[in-house]
């Protein structure tokens, strides 16, 4: 087949031609489809309904260490949770408080405290003149969502297949103690899956810092998230790189339970050094007399161990991979040949990371939604919304029935073809 840009003028309108009267019977359709949220569907949530059952009032719900879940106390969490996010993150029980249920909110949470605060004895970030991140792009557009609130300037970095450009974070961390933090997704990465290799996370965990209260804020969302048993993607535990590398306090690291069991009624906790945890104890007693430890119970009692945890998300697993596999197979059969898109097969996450022609995406999304097809914003997934090449686009596989995403997915590359033609003709 020949590309688009290998096609003569005459070519290419002959070819808009038909695919706008595709574009026309699809609109013709009143469709209502989403392919914007990385949300689990109905059924992988139903998976997890028995463990509403593991507790009911004749349930003994004593912790381990003797801790009655049903009253206040163990602020860090009952040492069972602790151990079981332990254990998912490769890190160990006490590097871990065990918090509500959401790592956002953690994140938030941690940021806010800075601003007022500081970080162990340094000057709270209200009190300075200008405070920055480095924002690994594309990356998760909550994460940059906080960060503008608070009135960081946000500074692109790009990602590699290996995670995000580490000669340019080396060269800007060491340089500016302006640079307070960077976001890192660390594990099969919103959006585009990858997990940073081991070469990565070594240098991250080395880096030497002009800023004495700089942070990576390691949001190890999708740890246990794979989409196949046989080809998992592997990630070194920062907690220790960075104890190897003489810097046990630069990392905060971030994950919770939102998607293995329930989002909005998980557990989420952050994972970092002693120093930190007694730093941020400091305000966690005047913020809370304790989390919701029948929750923790109710999770561990239900998974057990990490083991569970696996076999659990496998199940999950078997219901996204068929979605994965045919949103990718799709784009490879109508767009693989054609030179106007790229995309990276992920083994894990809830993303598909897509790319068009420069200045594309923005009229894909909104040909799509006027087919009926809501996709995340292009810019997104960017600081600010700001996608200077006009080509990332997220695509979530996870939510829409199969039947639904395979009438999404031919709209979507209906779509990048006409923007394509349209671009090629301007
Ligand atoms: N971090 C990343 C990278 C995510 O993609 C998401 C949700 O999509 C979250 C955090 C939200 O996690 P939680 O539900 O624990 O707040």
């Amino acid at each position: 087949m020949q590309s688009y840009q290998e096609m003569s003028k005459e070519e290419l309108y002959k070819v808009k031609e038909g695919l706008e009267k595709e574009y026309a019977k699809y609109k013709g359709m009143g469709l209502s489809l989403n392919m914007a949220r990385g949300k689990p569907a109905a059924t992988q949530l139903d998976l997890v309904m028995p463990m509403l059952d593991v507790l009911n009032s004749s349930s003994e719900l004593i912790a381990e260490d003797g801790t009655d879940c049903r009253n206040y106390g163990e602020l860090k969490g009952i040492p069972e949770a602790r151990k079981l996010i332990a254990d998912m993150v490769g890190s160990t029980p006490d590097h871990v408080f065990v918090y509500g249920n959401s790592s956002l909110n953690v994140m938030y949470d941690t940021v806010s405290r800075s601003f007022t605060h500081g970080v162990m004895g340094s000057t709270p970030w209200c009190k300075l003149d200008k405070v920055k991140f480095l924002c690994p792009v594309p990356g998760y557009d909550r994460h940059f969502g906080v960060t503008e609130f608070f009135g960081v300037e946000m500074v692109n970095v790009p990602m590699t297949s290996e995670g995000p450009d580490m000669d340019m974070v080396e060269r800007l961390v060491s340089s500016d103690d302006s640079i307070k933090g960077i976001w890192c997704v660390p594990k099969y990465s919103n959006p585009q899956g990858i997990t940073y290799s081991d070469e990565t996370v070594r240098r991250m965990a080395a880096l030497k810092p002009a800023a004495e209260d700089f942070r990576i804020y390691w949001d190890n969302a999708y740890v246990v998230h794979h989409l196949y048993e046989d080809e998992q993607d592997d990630l070194l535990d920062i907690i220790s790189e960075c104890e190897k590398a003489g810097n046990p306090d630069m990392v905060y690291e971030f994950c919770s339970t939102s998607k293995v069991s329930f989002p909005g009624s998980g557990i989420a906790a952050i994972v970092t050094s002693k120093a930190n945890l007694d730093f941020i104890e400091k305000q966690f007693t005047m913020q809370t007399i304790g989390h919701d430890k029948i929750n923790q119970l109710r999770h561990v009692r239900y998974f057990k161990n990490i083991d569970g945890i696996n076999a659990h998300m496998m199940k999950q697993a078997a219901i996204m991979r068929p979605k994965f596999e045919m949103v990718e197979r799709t784009l490879q059969d109508e767009l693989g040949e054609l030179g106007i898109g790229s995309w990276i097969s992920p083994k894990g996450g809830y993303f598909i990371c897509f790319n068009t022609l420069p200045g594309c995406a923005k009229s894909v999304v909104a040909k799509a939604k006027e087919a009926g097809v809501v996709l995340t914003p292009a810019g997104a997934p960017f600081p600010y919304g700001k996608d200077s090449e006009d080509s990332v686009i997220r695509i979530a596989p996870s939510f829409p029935t199969m039947e639904e995403l395979e009438t999404a997915t031919k709209i979507f590359v209906l779509c990048v073809k006409l923007a394509s033609v349209e671009k090629l003709l301007a």
